[in-house]
């Protein structure tokens, strides 16, 4: 045996399968250290581990026995950049340490299954046998073990996979589901504008899988919006840390430019223009924060502020990129997504965002620029965007959850 040399009984270890990484050509190496940081930084909690590459898998060892594996395991399965999580049991390369190892280690998934396969790989071609009698060898032994288990190559309940590596031979049975994507911190940095809704942890969730790392912008209206409103978004990053690493939100208030723009701009612009200013404050945050985008958890019709002319005359305020990751998406399709995200729960608690507070009756769908600006003359924008900006309130949410918030006047709270 490998590591183990006592009598311990090998631990259980991890394997992370790489991703669209993979597919990367000279950069590679910048993505694979990235990723290595981020799943070095997920696990910590969980214990020591050792971590290391080889042949596009990562492999993620226990280093002590009160590693919470199953602990590790959820994380990882939660950082961009692995496609799929395994989890395996060292052992010998030898057949019958093999066997043996499988028989003991995939007793449960035997129980449940009536047909099963064995498929094999080997890292390691200087192994004696190939993959092709190697797995016959150990399928011909368990099928002898579990004779009610038949051998199906084709369509079976239950694949067992050997993987023969330089190391040792690592058996496992079916993989989980790893994020998918490229690790967070390699796309760049960007804002992305959160609401308390369903879609804009969504959108915020798919840009972080793509790689980009974000802060986020709320905007806040007091005492049309409540403290539970507020807690309910910072819950909501709360909740997206895990995936996207810590989270600085900036909490802007934004009372004043609503009332400004229902005393003097015509109803139907109501919406179009808070959402200008919207990407305004939101611009001058990157800017603050050298992001490079904005992101919004924006679809096409889902509301009339969401139209391409509306789009359009929204967008118009700023030069950066405007990230909509759901702009192709159903409803049901953004709502499968945040429950398998874990956001959904939360995101449906009732309590009023800013968006709702002034709602027109008859909003414009088809609005004209020239006529949007014309309208918004009325208003002293300049002046708006700077108040709104010096009172804006950082919170910073840590890989474990703890809150730290900076206010406007530079204190910690
Ligand atoms: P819902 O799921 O109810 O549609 P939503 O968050 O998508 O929620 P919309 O009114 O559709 O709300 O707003 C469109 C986008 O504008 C949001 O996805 C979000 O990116 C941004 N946005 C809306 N309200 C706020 C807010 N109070 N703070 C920050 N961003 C907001
Ligand atoms: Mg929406």
């Amino acid at each position: 045996m490998t590591n183990h040399t006592n009598d311990a009984p090998p631990r259980e270890i991890l394997l992370l399968k790489l991703g669209e990484v993979v597919l990367k050509g000279l950069n590679r190496s910048v993505f694979e250290d990235k990723l290595l940081a981020n799943v070095s930084r997920h696990i910590r909690p969980f214990g020591r581990f050792q971590i290391y590459t080889r042949q596009s898998t990562i492999y993620v060892e226990a280093l002590e026995e009160r590693c919470d594996v199953d602990g590790a395991c959820a994380a990882c399965q939660q950082v961009f950049g692995i496609a799929a999580v395994v989890r395996a049991l060292p052992c010998e390369k030898t057949v019958e340490a093999i066997v043996e190892t499988a028989r003991t280690y995939l007793a449960e998934e035997f129980a449940a299954a009536r047909t099963f396969k064995v498929e094999s790989k080997r890292a390691d071609k200087r192994y004696p046998m190939n993959s092709i009698q190697l797995s016959q060898a150990v399928g011909g032994e368990l099928a002898d073990a579990f004779p009610d288990v038949a051998v199906d190559v084709h369509n079976p309940d239950l694949t067992v996979c050997v993987e023969i590596r330089e190391k040792a031979a690592y058996v496992h049975g079916p993989s989980l589901e790893g994020a998918g994507g490229l690790p967070v911190g390699t796309g760049g940095k960007a804002i992305s504008l959160l609401s308390g809704g369903i879609d804009s942890p969504v959108s915020s969730w798919m840009m972080a899988r793509r790689g980009v790392w974000l802060e986020m912008v709320h905007f806040e209206s007091p005492p049309y919006t409540s403290q539970q409103a507020q807690d309910k978004v910072l819950e909501l990053a709360k909740q997206l840390v895990p995936w996207c690493g810590q989270l600085v939100v900036h909490i802007v208030p934004f009372t004043e430019i609503q009332e400004e723009i229902r005393r003097s701009c015509p109803e139907m612009y109501f919406t179009l223009i808070m959402r200008r200013f919207m990407m305004r404050l939101s611009a001058a945050v990157a800017k603050r924060v050298k992001a490079g985008a904005l992101v919004t958890g924006e679809s096409l019709g889902q509301v009339a502020s969401q139209t391409m002319l509306s789009l359009g005359v929204t967008e118009a305020v700023t030069d950066l990129p405007v990230l909509r990751p759901l702009i192709g998406m159903d409803k049901v399709e953004i709502i499968r997504l945040s429950r398998r995200i874990g956001t959904y729960e939360t995101s449906i608690l009732p309590y009023e965002d800013c968006c709702t507070v002034f709602t027109p009756r008859h909003p414009c769908t088809r609005p004209v620029l020239a006529e949007v600006e014309a309208a918004e003359a009325a208003l002293d924008v300049e002046a708006l965007v700077a108040k709104a900006l010096s009172g804006v309130k950082q919170v910073r949410i840590k890989a474990d959850g703890t809150m730290t918030v900076r206010t406007p006047a530079g204190t910690n709270e």
